[in-house]
């Protein structure tokens, strides 16, 4: 990818909330989540200079990597990538929001290191296996076991099913459902290809990577070298 300049950059942004607006949600009710993974800091340190508040990570090399370049801004960092026990203490001072948590020992983890922390409890809504998440049957136990522990649980959240986007939507609606019986407020669904139909089942947060910053360059889990 070439340098990502700051009109190309505001232009996307302002692509993605027309793509939020058509699809029925209000765009400034549904959080863009801007997923810098795979991707350079200087990405993520564009991301900011153009007024995105909400960065998102998968993994946490990349995100402790990027997170000291950019300490002097409103940047609010996001995990939304599968989760190890033994990197939480790096993180916990860093992540705003965790949003894969998906098993109790997780979340008591994340409690110790960092008490009171905003979380969301992953729900796996498509039965794909090698999609991360617990089970919508388990997700109530899962929601009131992390209440126990202090966390303040936020939400839901979910990666729709690979495919066509209509045929994640029945999985969105599934965790609207699930976060409305449970009264928590956030539901962050929806990415770049499928984000039109999260929204139309009520997405408070869309995570959006490549619509945003292009392809990826970089295999998933490396951290990417500054040009
Ligand atoms: C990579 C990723 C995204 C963003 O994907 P794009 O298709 O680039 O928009 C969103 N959520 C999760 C959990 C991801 O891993």
């Amino acid at each position: 990818m070439t340098a990502l300049d700051q009109p190309t950059l505001l232009a996307r942004v302002g692509a993605v909330r027309e793509r939020i607006a058509a699809a029925g949600g209000d765009p400034d009710a549904v959080t863009l989540l801007s997923v810098t993974k795979g991707f350079g800091p200087e990405v993520a340190i564009a991301a900011a200079a153009a007024g995105l508040v909400d960065l998102g990570e998968n993994y946490a090399q990349e995100l402790l990597a990027k997170a000291p370049l950019l300490t002097q801004s409103h940047v609010r960092w996001h995990f939304i990538g599968r989760l190890q026990r033994n990197k939480v203490r790096a993180l916990a001072p860093l992540v705003h929001l965790w949003q894969s948590v998906d098993r109790f020992d997780l979340g008591a983890e994340i409690a110790r290191r960092a008490p009171g922390a905003s979380v969301l409890v992953q729900v796996n809504v498509s039965d794909e296996v090698q999609k991360g998440g617990c089970s919508p049957s388990e997700t109530p136990d899962v929601v009131a076991r992390l209440v126990d522990l202090g966390l303040d649980v936020r939400g839901l959240m979910t990666v729709g099913r690979t495919g066509p986007p209509d045929e994640a939507r029945a999985g969105f609606a599934r965790l609207r459902t699930l976060a409305d019986d449970l009264e928590l407020p956030v539901r962050s669904m929806g990415m770049s290809s499928d984000l039109e139909a999260a929204v139309a089942e009520g997405s408070t947060m869309v995570r959006v990577g490549s619509a945003l910053f292009g392809p990826r360059p970089s295999v998933p889990g490396r951290v990417p070298r500054p040009r």
